[in-house]
């Protein structure tokens, strides 16, 4: 199997006034295309410092990352931001849709920025279709439940069609049924499409979803 992504001896220290935090501690991962899997731990032990570095979104203190086999920490902040746009789709705990948009059009936001041409409004119909939001595609965020919002995430996430997946605590801030629902339904995802998708979460319910669970506590994998 391909590896999508491969992190070797990672670390991670921030700077505090006097006092350096590390976030992350030489971790070393590696995940395959195809693959639905779980980076669990408590708040604080460095799950979303993994993936904001595996998404391009940080740079690493020390050690290489690699997505599709082009190392992230070598490209420049530009080349960083070409990657991420054409590999990468993100899901964010608090939803992070633009406010005054509506569902279509924050899913049609990428597609536009990143001057995808081809059938835009075509792309986007079937990227909302497969999450099933019905009839509510013209509705802004605040019309819409946290459930229906976050589905209008995973549609804008899905339709570049990233090779990757990554999603921060996604259903950290929804209910127990309705974040069943929600990883439930990028596991479907996962399946029809062989989109890998990598999310983290302190639920243990949740996790049981997954392939493979990473376990991560004080920065470090075990
Ligand atoms: P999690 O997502 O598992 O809650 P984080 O990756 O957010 O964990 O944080 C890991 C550790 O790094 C924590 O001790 C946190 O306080 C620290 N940390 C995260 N981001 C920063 C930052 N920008 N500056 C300083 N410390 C940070
Ligand atoms: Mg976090």
């Amino acid at each position: 199997m391909s590896e999508v992504v491969s992190v070797k001896d990672v670390s991670k220290t921030y700077r505090l006034g006097t006092q350096t935090v590390t976030a992350l501690a030489d971790v070393c991962l590696t995940v395959h295309g195809g693959e639905f899997m779980a980076v669990a731990g408590p708040s604080g032990s460095g799950k979303t410092t993994l993936l904001n570095l595996i998404g391009c979104l940080d740079t690493p203190t020390s050690g290489e990352i690699a997505i599709d086999g082009e190392a992230i920490t070598r490209l420049t902040a530009g080349r960083r931001a070409d990657l991420r746009a054409r590999k990468l789709g993100f899901i964010f705990q608090t939803f992070n849709l633009i406010p005054v948009l509506t569902a279509w059009e924050n899913v049609e936001y990428p597609l536009l920025i990143h001057r995808r041409g081809g059938d835009v409004a075509g792309r986007v119909r079937a990227a909302l279709a497969q999450v099933g939001l019905g009839e509510r595609t013209r509705h802004r965020p605040s019309e819409l439940s946290g459930g229906q919002q976050q589905r209008v995430a995973i549609a804008r996430a899905l339709v570049g069609e990233p090779s990757l997946v990554l999603a921060d605590e996604p259903t950290a801030n929804l209910d127990s049924a309705t974040g069943r629902e929600i990883v439930d339904l990028m596991r479907r995802l996962n399946r029809e499409r062989g989109t890998t998708f990598v999310f983290s979460t302190h639920d243990p319910r949740i996790m049981s979803a997954a392939d493979r669970v990473v376990e991560i506590s004080d920065g470090r994998l075990r």
